[in-house]
């Protein structure tokens, strides 16, 4: 089931005397969500993908705009009538019910036909709990289950009126780093065996762009990027999608380009053809440094972090937004600082340069 957006926008009214404080969470969205594809809307706190969730399950009205499941406009149907399962990031399983009461507990209210036999509801939660693989805790109650089984519980309860679209937001984060990784992988399979168009909410980039179709990068309430998740991170549309994506972040330098050349230190950088003289912000992804002792580059050396197959190599640059460089090496070149200093080259495909007023990139 596809999912559409048209112009949907929410706002918080303000409420202090001037109303200086409204919000606008969600502004002007317009997109479409392939059938069947896993969406991941990143975004850093307070940016309205909570907001946009709740848009699209109902739980809030927009201020304009439609949402269309299919060709259904939903906009004005009641969060049950609509199809969706949620799962939010703190379970918000019942503690006093057992694991499969709670996971039955959506299919209890059916009414008219929908309405089910016991029988038929206890097979419909034991399919999703065998999905999710709790199929063995059915009877436990939720305060006996670690972090990651209580979440799967609500993964399961989320899938067993069969959604038309499955929303999650922030599903891991209650989670500890290795659970997170195993149930992200889990939450790819499940979705990938029941093909439910999903879309699943994060601020975390590497979690976005580790399982998503798609990822739909957002900032105050705009939508700023859509895309496979290695184009958006070779291609950012500006600076703040390019800091927001990589690990280590991309490094940021205050540069210009002078005849058709970009520059940080005296010495030219890379070729920028076609780009004017300007002063810009110079963007280089840490893979894109290579050790150089005739480089453009030249940093005051730190330290060097071994990370096993790579190496990090910490240096420092007066231009550079962020206290330290970091660049990443293969652990087969040797860091030889000369008298304190470290000088690199750049993989032209690695730089990325932006205007220094808008923050847009600037192509070359
Ligand atoms: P995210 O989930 O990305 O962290 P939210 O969607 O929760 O962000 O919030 C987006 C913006 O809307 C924030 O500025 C938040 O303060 C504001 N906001 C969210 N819910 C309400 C509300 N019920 N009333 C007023 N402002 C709200
Ligand atoms: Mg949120």
């Amino acid at each position: 089931m596809k999912v559409v957006l048209q112009n949907l926008t929410k706002k918080f009214p303000g409420r202090g005397k001037n109303k200086t404080d409204e919000v606008i969470a969600v502004n002007d969205f317009t997109f479409e969500i392939p059938d069947g594809k896993l969406i991941g809307l990143l975004g850093p706190s307070g940016c309205g993908k909570s907001t946009c969730l709740n848009l699209i399950c109902g739980l809030l009205r927009p201020t304009s705009g439609k949402i269309y499941f299919g060709e259904d406009d939903v906009t004005d149907l009641p969060p049950e009538s609509r199809g969706v399962g949620m799962v939010f990031q703190n379970y918000a399983l019942y503690p006093h019910l057992t694991v499969k009461q709670n996971i039955m507990f959506p299919l209890e209210n059916l009414k008219g036909d929908k309405k089910m036999t016991k029988q038929a509801m206890e097979a419909k939660a034991l399919e999703a709990a065998k999905l999710v693989q709790i199929d063995m805790l059915m009877d436990r109650k939720p305060g006996e289950l670690s972090g990651g089984q209580q979440q799967r519980v609500a993964i399961a309860r989320a899938l067993v009126k069969t959604p038309r679209v499955l929303l999650l937001d922030e599903p891991l984060s209650n989670l500890d780093a290795r659970l997170r990784l195993q149930t992200r992988e889990e939450i790819r399979r499940i979705q990938t065996e029941t093909g439910v168009t999903t879309i699943f909410v994060t601020h975390d980039q590497e979690e976005a762009m580790s399982i998503s179709d798609l990822i739909f990068v957002m900032k105050l309430g705009v939508l700023q990027q859509i895309g496979m998740p290695q184009d958006v991170y070779d291609d950012p549309v500006n600076l703040f999608v390019a800091k927001f994506l990589g690990t280590p972040p991309i490094n940021v330098f205050a540069g210009r380009v002078k005849g058709q050349k970009l520059y940080i230190d005296d010495l030219p950088l890379i070729d920028v053809p076609g780009v004017k003289d300007q002063e810009v912000w110079a963007g280089i992804r840490p893979e894109g440094f290579i050790l150089d002792e005739q480089g453009p580059l030249v940093c005051r050396f730190g330290a060097v972090e071994v990370m096993g197959r790579d190496i990090s190599v910490v240096s420092y640059h007066d231009a550079c937004q962020s206290p330290t460089v970091r660049s990443i090496i293969d652990a087969d070149n040797h860091v030889l600082p000369l008298e304190g200093k470290v000088r690199f080259s750049v993989k032209p495909h690695k730089v990325h340069i932006f205007n220094k007023e808008t923050e847009e990139r600037i192509r070359f």
